[in-house]
């Protein structure tokens, strides 16, 4: 088999990874690694059909790898086909603009920009050192979550704040999904290769949740920022919020900064709101017995999405597609139907049969046919972008 790659993606406390195949469509292994840094970790490796969990001997990232580097010993016929191993990075701050071969100078850059994104990058970086140990002959990619913003104009990434503080420390919105929505985009423009040429714009809403605005294939505007936390209402985290709060809650609960930004990233959001899960699925069930609170957090989850993709259209020339993806996004009918019911001031029209009766992990067109934009359910794969990043970069071809 050819052009096996080794996807990881390096948490602060789990570390998943898969396994890729067949161009990234199939995934031959997947796993993860959870409680890092507790004295619970624990190993899952997934693989023909079955479920494997391993006890790791000390929790960190060093020992999941060597369990994962254990079990491709045992597994020689997938170890034998490995091609490379490709990583996900939350953060490239400026540096990076597309995915790289990680050498020396591409360590000393992530390096850098580690300050950015405190519980990430150490992670990563470890990530990557230890990879390197453990299989010293495959290359490695860094596939960022940030590269695909980087074609925002100043106009948008800078803040309304003193400019010394984009010059001297590099303050600005960077945007995550990145990766996300280069694959949501370009498989629309497989489809519908005109969406190449016009303006689309993209909901990926999940746990973590953004939208971007993408003109002639290019990011133009996103919603989160300078870290995930800005923009949408999420699983946990608030979005964006006047930030005078910060200080009223800090001196109310008598918080430090940090503990009230953790307060927004962790306790706020749909479970804030609801007081009762940051799930999506489970807050449906949750409504559809009554619970007010359920509904009222999923109706605002809704609402500031909505409002974020006109505010990201405004940098688009024309809105010619809406793109749902994420868990959220492919999966709750009832999201995409708030989201779009309020966009009706923009004519924007779902279909209601199609929306509900649509096939499940496919491409579907769910719009009106009298909607003034198209409406599709496009399932995300950033695994399977990191592949194909990871098999380009080692074949030495291009990478967009
Ligand atoms: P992340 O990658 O940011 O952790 P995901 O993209 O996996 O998150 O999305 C997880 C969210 O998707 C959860 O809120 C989950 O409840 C929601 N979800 C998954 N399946 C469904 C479903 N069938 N109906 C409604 N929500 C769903």
């Amino acid at each position: 088999m050819d052009d096996t790659i080794l996807v990881i993606n390096s948490g602060s406390s789990s570390l998943k990874f898969a396994i890729l195949s067949n161009d990234g469509d199939l995934i031959l292994v997947e796993g993860i690694a959870e409680g890092l840094g507790s004295n619970q970790g624990r190993l899952t490796i997934k693989f023909d059909g079955q479920k494997h969990f391993h006890a790791l001997p000390t929790s960190n990232h060093k020992s999941a790898l060597i369990q994962i580097s254990n079990w491709l010993d045992i597994n020689e016929s997938i170890k034998a086909d490995l091609k490379g191993i490709g990583h996900r990075i939350v953060h490239g701050g400026e540096s990076f603009s597309a995915s790289v071969l990680i050498n020396d100078d591409v360590l000393t850059a992530l390096n850098k920009c580690s300050e950015l994104a405190p519980l990430h990058s150490p992670a990563h970086l470890k990530g990557i050192e230890i990879a390197k140990s453990l299989f010293p002959t495959l290359p490695q990619v860094a596939v960022f979550d940030t590269a695909f913003h980087q074609t925002l104009s100043p106009e948008q990434f800078l803040y309304g704040i003193p400019a010394k503080y984009y010059q001297e420390y590099h303050f600005r919105k960077y945007g995550f999904h990145g990766t996300s929505y280069r694959y949501v985009s370009a498989k629309l423009g497989t489809i519908n290769p005109q969406s190449l040429k016009q303006g689309v714009l993209v909901a990926h809403l999940g746990n973590g949740a953004s939208v971007c605005a993408i003109n002639s294939a290019k990011s133009t505007d996103t919603s989160m920022g300078l870290t995930p936390l800005d923009g949408l209402i999420m699983g946990t985290r608030s979005g964006s919020v006047d930030p005078s709060l910060l200080a009223f809650i800090a001196e109310k609960e008598q918080t430090s900064i940090s503990d009230t930004i953790d307060i927004l990233n962790k306790k706020s959001g749909l479970l804030g709101i609801s007081e009762l899960s940051n799930d999506c699925r489970k807050l449906e069930e949750a409504m559809l017995a009554g619970n007010e609170k359920a509904k009222l957090a999923l109706d605002m989850f809704a609402s500031r999405a909505a409002k974020q993709l006109m505010s990201a259209a405004t940098t688009l020339d024309s809105i010619d597609h809406i793109v749902f993806t994420g868990g959220i996004g492919e999966n709750s009918s009832y999201i995409r139907r708030k989201v779009c019911d309020n966009l009706k001031a923009f004519n924007i029209k779902i279909n209601a049969i199609k929306n509900t009766d649509m096939a499940r992990s496919e491409i579907c067109l769910i719009s009106d046919e009298n909607s003034s934009a198209h409406i599709w359910v496009i399932p995300t794969n950033e695994e399977k972008m990191i592949a194909i990043d990871t098999i380009n970069l080692i074949k030495n071809e291009p990478v967009n």
